[in-house]
């Protein structure tokens, strides 16, 4: 791709709205744009952020064994009735009604839908374990949408479904689907953690969260020193009240917070702020128990299916990476989520040998596998700072800057990360990027 063909609209303004980085950037840097409270769209850059997303979260289940569907974003209202859910999910769930007066809701989640479509397709036993997955639209008309990505209205979620025969086969894909996320975040390059999470409105047992480490998240969670464990403090405190305000403080307030109860494994418990990224969850028999969605299990008995879901933000997760990797002159996009590895800036594109070699570096880089995007913008505002402007503001992990010491034979390696920036000689950047 060529700057000079690239639909990327950056601005200087911010909207008084945005206060969080990640909001911010990603307007500015022409990632997305609002459209309504709570509904944005993805301009190019920002598609192929969410489509990296994707592509790693499909990845990751499909090798652990779950199968992809997609399913109809508009569901009957008749569903909702017959699990009992409507009334639980409030004015969250958006309703509408066809010509005909027939209702129906913008799917915030689906399990109903999910248990009619297995219902009397899987007859028996030894048709089971299934776990099917969609990634797709969701629509919660939220009280307060905002934080740009982070808490939208019209939103983009992973959600999962697993159907099992038994609840230790159950809990067994539970851990599976835990260690999968763990990969799923590892590999988009978060910093998170698994903590213990309030089951809410969705109902059930057993349920883990998966939080991106930010400080500006909403979510205040219990963090071991020692080990691995965590918690949503939802789960600790019974009192809503204390829950809000502990929400409310900001991190370095509850840094100055000493917690007197210890982990089990005797470290230190220090609290966190955290993005919820994924959620999962041990659901039992609640669902299809009630849609009536059995199976003949071994000695022949009609058994409702032991249940469990399973949600990731996909959209959420292009705030978060933002949130956790920026600074004060843009986004910093980790390998695997970064539109383009590497941005190769032509100074000035109007002289013919800088524009000449920084397109057969650009070639050799995409030819080599290495996705790199040229600026070869050549209008008159389009000087070196700008383009190096929109490099900060953009986040590409690196750049080649072709400039004044071309004559000598040089070009200048950036690393957006940690600003360094060395000479290295034409013939050999290519392969220094390679070998990095
Ligand atoms: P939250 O507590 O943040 O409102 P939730 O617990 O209601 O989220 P789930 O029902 O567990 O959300 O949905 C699965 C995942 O979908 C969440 O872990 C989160 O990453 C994402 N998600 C939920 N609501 C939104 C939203 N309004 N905008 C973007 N992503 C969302
Ligand atoms: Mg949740």
């Amino acid at each position: 791709m060529k700057f000079s063909k690239l639909f990327i609209p950056t601005t200087k303004e911010t909207p008084s709205d945005a206060v969080l980085s990640s909001h911010q950037f990603l307007l500015r840097a022409g990632f997305i744009n609002q459209q309504g409270a709570g509904l944005y769209n993805y301009l190019p850059l920002g598609k192929m952020v969410l489509e990296k997303i994707r592509a790693i979260v499909k990845d990751e289940l499909d090798k652990a064994g779950c199968n992809e569907v997609q399913l109809s974003f508009v569901t009957p209202m008749q569903l909702w009735d017959k699990s009992g859910r409507a009334d639980d999910m409030g004015a969250e769930m958006l309703r509408i009604q066809d010509r005909h007066q027939n209702d129906f809701v913008l799917s915030p989640t689906n399990e109903e839908a999910m248990v009619e479509l297995v219902k009397n397709r899987v007859k028996s036993y030894k048709e089971l374990p299934v776990n099917l997955y969609q990634i797709n639209t969701k629509f919660r008309d939220e009280a307060r949408p905002r934080y740009g990505l982070l808490r939208g209205r019209e939103f983009l979620m992973k959600d999962g479904y697993s159907f099992h025969a038994s609840k230790e086969d159950m809990v067994r894909e539970f851990d599976l689907m835990e260690k999968t996320y763990k990969k799923i975040f590892t590999r988009l390059g978060l910093d998170f953690r698994v903590v213990d999470a309030d089951s809410g409105a969705i109902g059930g047992t057993g349920s883990k969260e998966f939080h991106v480490l930010a400080n500006s998240g909403e979510d205040t969670i219990l963090v071991c020193g020692e080990c691995d464990y965590g918690a949503n403090i939802e789960t600790i405190f019974e009192d809503e009240v204390e829950v809000d305000k502990l929400n409310e403080q900001s991190y370095e307030e509850l840094q100055e917070k000493e917690v007197e109860q210890k982990c089990s494994c005797g470290g230190k418990l220090s609290f966190k702020k955290g993005i919820e990224v994924g959620h999962i969850f041990q659901l039992g028999d609640r669902y299809s128990s009630a849609l009536d969605a059995k199976f003949q299990d071994e000695t022949g008995k009609p058994k409702a299916f032991e249940m469990a879901t399973f949600g990731i933000g996909v959209s959420r997760l292009v705030a978060s990476v933002i949130e956790q990797s920026h600074d004060d002159d843009g986004c910093i996009w980790t390998k695997s989520t970064t539109p383009y590895m590497v941005d190769v800036i032509v100074s000035n594109a109007k002289k013919e040998p800088e524009l000449e070699a920084g397109t057969k570096i650009y070639e050799d880089l995409n030819d080599a596998g290495i996705s790199s995007i040229l600026d070869d913008r050549k209008e008159k505002k389009h000087t070196y700072g700008f383009k190096m402007g929109d490099f900060k503001l953009i986040g590409f992990p690196y750049a080649v800057v072709i400039g004044k010491k071309l004559s000598e034979g040089l070009v200048e390696f950036v690393d957006r990360k940690s600003g360094e920036k060395i000479d290295i000689k034409l013939d050999e950047i290519t392969d220094y990027i390679k070998g990095l």
